[in-house]
């Protein structure tokens, strides 16, 4: 039976997997739960999993959750800034399921890997900010990284079996989100409730944002490009508003494989706990007769200048792409507070990628540098960018 830590519990990826954990009860057992702030949802799945180890960020009353968690039989609880960190450095494990969000994420895993440990990860923030420092710790250390994105989840089982230098291109596939068809001149005034109305998927406030800005295809491209070591030049997104194809590979003969299902991210995860083997699960139904129809369109960097920004921050390499995403943190969040305009967010993003100190991206130590300057960088920008009674202070 393996045992998985799942850090990022009470989020949307964490929910999904626990649902997968108690269908799969006879594979899995949860061996620790962290979260950032919730105490109260982490003792009451504490409760159902008793699991050995819990790790909260912020604990509104640190005395009554050691004594909760004494009373469930937890042997440690982490708290603090770094406790996902050290619960993941410091307990015992099978798999690391890091369903965290942003680059709070990027400790933990390379933590894990560091030990040898498998790593199931839905937080590609970590694989934008230390792809190569991870890519390089699960080879060094012959550990297996697992991703839970769903299109990533599809080109893998594309993929199984096949020789990776026959890849011609990974197509990413994306619904285009609330604003498809909307030119960036329209969307100066669609406000936070808006832009969480994602068309397909039920996820987390920040990758809802980041898909309607498609950042977060933007995100998923550097994630392919380190996962799946392929140029840029070989990974391009399509857009496909049912999302029912997670992912298509075009290989060098001219074939295609897609990897097709009802969206729903209980199955990557699954595929991402049992794979290199399939289990069987009813936890995911799906009937072809139910897709009548498959639609693709051309996705335009002009439409989208989060995507854009993402191919740019790959050729430029180096921190870069770390304070990209670092940036988009610090803008979104700005945004879901009302603070700054949607159109403001690749504005603040790129400013911040042209003001930063481009590091060699090949330490922990200049990552989490690159990505502290960064955030002050676009703080300062979103200060600039600040809706003042209801229109823009135009920087
Ligand atoms: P969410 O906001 O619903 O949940 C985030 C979780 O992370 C929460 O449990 C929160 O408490 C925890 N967390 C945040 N900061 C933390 C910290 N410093 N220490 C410990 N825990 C912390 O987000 P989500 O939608 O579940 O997304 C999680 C990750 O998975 C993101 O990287 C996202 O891009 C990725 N992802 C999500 C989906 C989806 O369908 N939701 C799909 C693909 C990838
Ligand atoms: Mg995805």
């Amino acid at each position: 039976m393996k045992s998985v830590l799942i850090q990022g519990a009470t989020g949307s990826i964490g929910s999904s997997a626990l649902s997968v954990l108690a269908e799969q009860r006879g594979e899995f057992r949860v061996t620790g739960l962290a979260a950032r702030s919730r105490q109260n949802e982490l003792l009451d799945l504490a409760r159902i999993w008793k699991p050995k180890s819990l790790a909260l960020n912020d604990a509104h009353d640190e005395t009554a959750l050691r004594r909760e968690s004494e009373s469930l039989g937890v042997d440690s609880v982490f708290i603090g800034e770094d406790a996902a960190l050290r619960q993941a450095a410091g307990t015992e494990y099978d798999v690391l399921l890091n369903a965290m969000v942003g680059g709070a994420g990027i400790a933990a895993t390379l933590s894990a890997l560091d030990r040898g440990k498998s790593v199931a990860l839905a937080n590609k923030e970590t694989l934008v900010a230390a792809g190569d420092l991870v890519m390089e710790s699960a080879k060094r250390n012959n550990a297996q990284l697992l991703p839970i994105d769903s299109e990533h989840s599809a080109i893998l089982q594309c993929l199984a079996g096949e020789s990776w230098s026959g890849i011609r291109t990974l197509w990413l596939t994306t619904s285009g989100g609330p604003f498809w068809g909307r030119r960036q001149s329209e969307l100066h005034d669609v406000t936070p409730e808006q832009a969480l109305k994602h068309p397909t998927w039920v996820m987390g406030a920040k990758i809802t944002i980041d898909s309607a800005t498609l950042f977060n295809k933007g995100l998923e491209v550097i994630e392919a490009c380190k996962l799946f070591g392929v140029d840029p030049a070989a990974v391009k997104v399509i857009r496909h508003r049912e999302s029912v194809i997670h992912s298509m590979v075009e290989f060098t003969d001219g074939s295609f494989k897609a990897q097709l299902s009802n969206p729903d991210m209980r199955l990557p995860i699954l595929y991402a706990l049992s794979h290199p083997n399939r289990v069987v699960s009813g936890l995911v139904a799906s009937s072809p007769s139910d897709w009548s129809a498959l639609h693709f369109d051309e996705v335009s960097f002009q439409d989208f200048p989060c995507l854009r920004l993402a191919y740019d921050a790959l050729d430029r390499g180096g921190t870069i792409p770390c304070a990209m995403s670092a940036a988009d943190e610090v803008a979104v969040q700005a945004f879901l507070e009302k603070r700054i305009s949607f159109t403001a967010i690749p504005e603040i993003i790129e400013n911040t990628m042209n003001t930063v100190t481009n590091r060699s991206a090949d330490s922990l130590e200049n990552i989490l540098l690159s990505d502290a300057e960064a955030r002050q960088a676009a703080h300062s920008l979103c200060r600039t960018h600040e809706i003042v009674a209801g229109d823009l202070k135009c920087s």
